[in-house]
Parts: structure tokens; sequence; C-alpha cells
């Protein structure tokens, strides 16, 4: 996908682009993913718990992944998908039990520019390994709010409040959310947030990429 290598093998990546892409560093704070020493609770998570226990990233949010990445969202590049729950499958744990994975929901207004949810396909993919429950009907997004990137981070948990509705009791099930591009966390938290209000107990988080910045 990223150069003119004919054997990608079944990622669709050859060796030496695999190696270049910006792999999330192992000593990642394990609750919100940012970059932390000796892999400890990050500062930032001590100071303010997210509503999310365990947060798994792919990558760092950086050149070339990147641009895959917005290929992969505006140009539906769908066999991308293919290629992102491969890795997270290999990467993160694979014997993991969840009883039910929920894709980051978009509204339907904002769904219906788009044309599909990006994070569906990708949690579509993960649940043919995980034999858990695909669950896109539970979770909606009631508020159409700003686009996250268009706002400026100290914004964009106050943006976020009272954006999911969850009609259904999770009483104390383990969920797995899914989402492309974690920043601040803000949405991840907020629907986390949401999910442990309908009783789930432990909420884990596998995303494509991670930004470092600091919110
Ligand atoms: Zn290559
Ligand atoms: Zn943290």
């Amino acid at each position: 996908m990223l150069c003119a290598a004919a054997d990608g093998g079944e990622l669709a990546l050859c060796t030496g682009c695999l190696e270049d892409l910006p792999w999330q560093p192992a000593s990642a704070c394990p609750q919100c993913s940012l970059l932390s020493p000796f892999g400890a609770v990050c500062g930032s998570c001590l100071r303010s718990a997210p509503a999310f226990d365990i947060t798994r990233a792919l990558f760092n949010y950086a050149y070339p992944l990147a641009q895959l990445l917005q290929r992969y969202k505006y140009q539906q590049a769908l066999h991308i998908a293919q290629t992102f729950s491969k890795l997270m499958l290999q990467r993160f744990s694979r014997t993991a039990t969840f009883d039910r994975i929920i894709p980051m929901p978009l509204h339907p207004k904002r769904l219906a520019e788009r044309g599909f949810n990006q994070s569906l396909e990708i949690a579509r993919l993960l649940n043919r390994q995980l034999h858990s429950t695909l669950d896109t009907t539970s979770c909606q997004r009631i508020r159409l709010t700003p686009p996250q990137a268009s706002l400026p981070l100290k914004a964009r948990s106050r943006n976020m409040r009272g954006a999911f509705r969850c009609e259904q009791r999770l009483q104390c099930e383990r969920i797995l959310l899914v989402d492309d591009v974690m920043t601040t966390g803000a949405s991840l938290h907020e629907l986390a947030s949401t999910v442990k209000a309908a009783g789930a107990s432990h909420v884990e988080c596998w995303v494509v990429a991670r930004t470092q910045a600091k919110g």
C-alpha cells in the first residue's frame, strides 16, 4: 500500500514498510496509551482517571500512518481495515474476551455524508476472530457535535458531553470499544462513561492510532 514492492503479503505492506511505520512504543500508559516511562499509569490518568480501563494503540498518529488513515476514511479504501484488524489481533491480546464489541458510533447525518463508519468495518473484522457480539445498536450518537479536529484541545471534552445514549443494560459486561484515532480521548471517555453508566464493569479501547499531543 505504501511502496511499489509487489509482495505485501496478507497485510498488503512489505516488510520494509511495516518496519517503517510509527509503531506505538511499549512504554505507554496502560490506561490511555500516552507515552509514559516504564509503562506506568501516566500523570494525566492519575489526576483524572478516564472512564475506560485500558487503551491499546497500534501506532502513533504520524507519517505515513496518518495518510493511510485519511485514505481509509475519506476514499473508502476498505481493504485497509483488513490490515488494521489483523495487526490489532496479532499485537493485542488474542485471548481477550469481551461480551460486546462496540464501534464508535457516528451520528446518522455524519454517516450519511461519509457513507460508512470507519470504526465499524474494523470492529466487524475483529469480531470474526474474537467471536464476541458486534453491537451497533445499543449505543447511539444523539448529538451532532462539530468534528473534534476543528476544536482546540480543551474544548473537546465539553463538545462531547452527552453525545451518546445507551439503551441496553450492560450489567457486569466486558466491553471493547473500537475507534480509528484517539486524540484527547474525549470521545472514548464519553462513550466509556455511557456504557459504564449502563452497567459495564470493564471497558477497553482498541484504536489504530494515538496522537501523543497532551490535552
Ligand atoms: Zn513497501
Ligand atoms: Zn494515561
